[in-house]
């Protein structure tokens, strides 16, 4: 079976850009399930490896959980146990971990501390 080639530079960038505006750079499978996440990959269907062609029409745009999840699904294997739990961007992996979850947007940090002023706090 002839393996097709993607595109890379700076015309794999364009093309990338174009296809996840097709979804306004949100995750199908998350869109599916009533959630808004941003897409971060380009996924093909069938995947090239598996003799899928480079069209549009062979891809769809998700995030990065459903990508490692049909990924591990194509190539029939479980989740790299070291990529499960959190991402190489240390983000959460598991689509049911809180920052995964759509809704009220929270404060992703705790607030600032107050210096403590010489001579410690009374
Ligand atoms: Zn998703």
């Amino acid at each position: 079976m002839r393996k097709v080639k993607r595109l890379r530079g700076r015309a794999g960038q364009a093309q990338r850009l174009r296809r996840l505006k097709r979804t306004n750079g949100l995750c199908e499978m998350c869109l599916g399930l009533g959630r808004v996440t941003e897409a971060t990959r380009v996924d093909h269907i069938k995947p090239l490896d598996h003799g899928g062609s480079d069209e549009d029409s062979n891809t769809r745009n998700l995030c990065q959980p459903h990508h490692l999840e049909v990924t591990a699904e194509q190539f029939g294997h479980q989740v790299a146990a070291g990529m499960r739990g959190v991402a190489r961007n240390g983000r959460p992996i598991g689509l049911d971990h809180a920052w995964n979850r759509s809704g009220p947007i929270r404060a992703a940090r705790a607030p600032p501390r107050l210096p403590t002023p010489p001579g410690g706090r009374k």
